[in-house]
This record gives C-alpha cells, structure tokens and sequence, in this order.
C-alpha cells in the first residue's frame, strides 16, 4: 500500500474551535478551563479560535458582562483569530433556518406553559431533563391563539437515535424520542434557543471543533440531529470534565472567590493557567506558566475523564 501522507494532510481541514460565553455574569474558573482546552486544542493542531458572545437571552446577557468576558480573555492570553460575533445581532440568519425546518414540517408551536409540562411528566424519568410528552404535536392549525414557543420535532419511537464519538468520552447513543424529546428553537418571548443558534452558528462560522464542560454532552445529539436536518456536516464534539471544590461539589457560578474579578485580584495569569493545567495533567504540579508555553506539548489523552478538583 502506498501512503502519501503529505496527500492525507492536505486534505484534512484546518481546526477550527470557539470559544461561546454567554455574558451573563463574570467569567469563573470552569468557563477559563473551557476556553483554555478549547485554545489549546485548536492551537496545538495549527488551527484558528474564534469568539462568539452567546448574548441571546435578552433578559438575562448584559453587554458589559460581554466587556469584562473580552477584557479577561486578553488578561488570560487568549486572543481569537476571528469576532467577536454577537448572536443578538444574528436573528434574522436564524429565521431564515428556521423557515426552512418550518417549510419542512419539522417545527411546530406550542402553547404549554411550564406548569402544563411539569404535570405531564412521569416521575423517575430524569437526569434534570424534561422530556416534552408532545402535547402540541398534532394541534389542527388555528384552534389555538397567544403567545407559541416553536418546536422541533424528533423522529417517531424507533427511529430517534444518535450516536456520534466525543473526542474525550467516546461513543455515545441517545434516543431523542425518549431522552430528549421535541426542543425548543424559539421561545415563547421570540427569543431564539441556544439549540438553534448554537448549530446555525457553528456552521456558518466554519467551526469544525466544539470543546466545551461536559455538563453540555446531551446537547450534543440535539445538535447533530438539528444540523442534519439543516444539510450540515456536525463538528467534532469534545468534552470536558467539569471543576469540583475539595468537596466534590462543582464549581458554582454563585461561588465569587472563583470568578474572574476575585481572581484578577488575587493571583496571575500564570498562577491561575499553572493551577488549571495541572489539574487537566498537562504539567507535573501547579507551578505558573504561560497558555502558550502548554502548546507544545498539548495531548488530550493527558487530560483525565474523572471531573478535577481545583
Ligand atoms: N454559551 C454556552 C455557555 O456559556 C456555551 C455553548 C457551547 O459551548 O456550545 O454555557
């Protein structure tokens, strides 16, 4: 067999990861460690790293949050070779996707409040997730008025699953009909769904890479299945495990002492990336280091599966 690996090379696509905070409070130590390995990742393969502000929640993003995010990503030593892109400044590429699921049948609306699908929910059924029984799937057209969310329907019993390898935890089969359920890609108050924008965004934006907590794992088959529906080609999904306490508890974002501006205040950069990269078993103690000096030597089978106590 004749190998050509300069042919091979050639043909593999250039990495291209992101980096996708909401801006909905101070960056903490878990959205560093995701921007860090996701940094690493793409640039330890020659690849680019791009930024995008998910500020889709009207109520809940706050530009100056998106102000801090930026100005503590350049503190940190991460610069993106592309955006910052402003998902508030996108809604109407996400209509246009969205008239295309529409056109196709594969959306539908739904009048439930959240009290209607709390009381049609089985107990024992979750992992926190709430799996949408369905109750607005075959409403005759017009019987309805008021405010709708917009569904995505999942295919019928039998014919739901996903299976798709993460990078870092391996293979992976989900039933969307029973695990997921059909989700939500407008909401009710007409803001988007990160489901929807998240996919949309990650296409057009050329991103091939997505390295995020593994809190979002189950997003994952949601998202495959929403950009096959839409004629793209899913990226590569890799986990990553989340950040404990010494007490096991993951780290909360109502924990200040480990947000950026506690942190800005207390130690360096380098403290803070030596501590992270350790913990993710990219160097023997938590000595300070530059994100750029860990480039080099970046492996992801270096970095555990078992979430990591900082
Ligand atoms: N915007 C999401 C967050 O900050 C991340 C989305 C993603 O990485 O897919 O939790």
């Amino acid at each position: 067999m004749i190998e050509n690996t300069d042919y091979t090379e050639a043909l593999q696509p250039k990495v291209k990861g992101r980096f996708a905070p909401s801006p909905t409070g101070r960056m903490h130590l878990g959205n560093v460690f995701s921007a860090l390995l996701s940094w690493l990742s793409a640039k330890s393969q020659g690849g680019t790293w791009l930024l995008r502000i998910e500020d889709i929640d009207p109520q809940r993003s706050h530009r100056e949050y998106a102000e801090l995010i930026m100005d503590d990503l350049h503190w940190l030593g991460f610069d993106w070779d592309e955006g910052p892109y402003w998902q508030s400044e996108r809604g109407a590429i996400y209509e246009r996707y969205l008239q295309q699921l529409r056109e196709r049948g594969l959306t539908y609306p739904c009048y439930c409040t959240r009290a209607d699908i709390m009381a049609t929910q089985a107990p024992h059924e979750s992992d926190g997730r709430v799996v949408y029984k369905g109750t607005c799937r075959n409403l005759p057209p017009g019987l309805h008025a008021g405010l709708a969310a917009i569904r995505m329907r999942v295919p019928d019993e039998g014919e739901g699953l996903v299976t798709f390898s993460d990078g870092h935890y391996g293979t992976h089969t989900v039933d969307l009909t029973t695990q997921c359920g059909d989700f939500i890609v407008r909401r009710k108050d007409g803001a988007w769904a990160y489901q929807l924008a998240v996919v949309v965004d990650d296409a057009l934006m050329g991103i091939n890479e997505v390295v995020r907590g593994r809190d979002l794992l189950l997003s994952s088959p949601q998202q495959i299945y929403l950009a096959r529906q839409l004629g793209f080609a899913p990226p590569r999904f890799v986990h990553l495990p989340l950040l404990c306490n010494s007490a096991g508890q993951r780290l909360s974002k109502r924990d200040r002492s480990m947000d950026m501006e506690s942190l800005r205040a207390h130690y360096s950069r380098q403290e803070i990336i030596g501590k992270l990269a350790h913990a993710a078993g990219l160097q023997p103690d938590d000595s300070p280091v530059e994100a750029k000096d860990l480039v080099g030597d970046f492996a992801w089978n270096r970095v555990p599966t078992a979430d990591l106590q900082v």
